[in-house]
């Protein structure tokens, strides 16, 4: 969403077959979802579900009951009077973390509420699996519940991913910073044959080598753990040899660095054409791939190349590729075609967590698997 306007409605659709396969067999529907965070009042503003039941409505072809509140004598109302096939979209569920966090607490007098409104409670919200929330938690305590057929067809084809013995087994690491992902690439340099790393944080690892790095990204506080896997895994971690720089964001003039020329007011924001050579070089024989995270700041087409060529090569060699976390959806659907890839995931931090090893509280919490 940008603006109270949607940009993206993947996850949206994502969430078509649940509820469709609901309303076929005659059910009122009563959804709850999370969107952005909301802190402070001024928050809520921004994150008001209001267009997605909009889109939601067109994307059903039927009409969508939008329900302003999270909680009162009104909602109770038109849950209790919604007829089979009816659709009752509530209000952002964050917006009951202002002023007393209830939602991101578990509050569980919260999540009874919720529950009072309907009989069976469906988690088909797998980007907050990673989440012990009131709405999802919470409210599993309270009904006969279950997973739906977005959470089942995530976690299916990560599984198949990760546990697949297939060989070679690449990962791709891009985006910004290295501490969001600390967790995960120890959990996965054990399992995969090789780490390609792109995108901002390849700068922090570059420059625990001593690179000059000029003014590009850099996670200060990471350089002693990007040493430190460097040295025990030498032989697996494959760095960028070259970058698009510029000397400022905002400036249209950019030019293609060796890592070893680097000016002290460059600044890396893709990876360059020798880089993407080295990175399909190691990926031609690939048999099964997680790429996480874009390799430059794809936002701007000046340093969305790296990024585009990597997916491409990935779909036109018909590698089994796993696109997930942070903002990769918004980058395929940017640059690439999602049809192509085996699995583009919907969820960032649920995505991260569950391929860190850890095990996901929005799962766990739930009966019927
Ligand atoms: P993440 O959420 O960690 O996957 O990070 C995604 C963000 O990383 C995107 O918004 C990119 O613009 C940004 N990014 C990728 N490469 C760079 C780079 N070289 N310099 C600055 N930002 C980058």
């Amino acid at each position: 969403m940008k603006d109270n306007v949607i940009t993206d409605d993947t996850r949206i659709k994502a969430s078509i077959k649940t509820i469709k396969y609901a309303l076929d067999n005659n059910a009122s529907v009563i959804i709850l979802s999370h969107l952005g965070k909301v802190k402070e009042e001024s928050d809520k503003i921004k994150n008001n579900l209001y267009p997605v039941s909009i889109r939601l409505s067109e994307l059903l072809n039927t009409k969508v009951i939008f329900q302003e509140t999270t909680r009162s004598d009104e909602l109770t109302n038109i849950a209790s009077n919604l007829k089979p096939k009816e659709v009752l979209l509530i209000q952002n569920t964050r917006y009951e973390d202002v002023p007393n966090k209830l939602e991101s607490s578990c509050d569980l007098e919260l999540a009874k509420y919720w529950a009072s409104l309907g009989d069976i409670f469906i988690n088909d919200a797998y980007g907050t699996l990673h989440r012990a929330h009131a709405s999802n938690v919470g409210i599993s305590k309270f009904l006969p519940n279950g997973i739906g057929f977005l959470v089942q067809d995530e976690i299916t084809k990560i599984d198949s991913i990760v546990n697949d013995n297939s060989h070679p087994y690449i990962v791709i690491m891009g985006g910004a910073k290295v501490s969001d992902k600390i967790k995960i690439i120890e959990n996965l340099i054990t399992k995969c044959d090789k780490l390609l790393i792109g995108g901002g944080m390849a700068y922090t690892f570059l420059k625990s080598q001593g690179y000059n790095i000029g003014t590009s990204l850099c996670d200060e506080d990471s350089i002693t753990f990007c040493k430190d896997i460097l040295n025990k895994y030498s032989n697996k971690i494959v760095l960028p040899v070259d970058s698009i720089t510029s000397k400022s964001i905002e400036n249209a003039s950019y030019e293609v660095k060796n890592i070893h020329n680097f000016d002290n007011d460059d600044i890396g924001l893709d990876i360059g054409p020798e880089t993407i050579k080295l990175f399909f070089d190691n990926l031609k024989d690939a048999k099964r791939v997680i790429i996480n995270g874009p390799m430059g700041m794809f936002e701007n087409n000046n340093y969305a190349n790296g990024t585009k060529e990597i997916y491409n090569f990935l779909i036109n060699n018909n590698i089994k590729t796993l696109v997930g976390g942070g903002d990769s959806v918004s980058a395929v659907n940017k640059l690439s075609d999602p049809s192509k890839f085996y699995h583009i995931s919907t969820g960032g931090g649920a995505t991260l967590e569950y391929l860190e090893g850890k095990t996901l509280p929005g799962i766990s919490a739930i009966n019927d698997k």
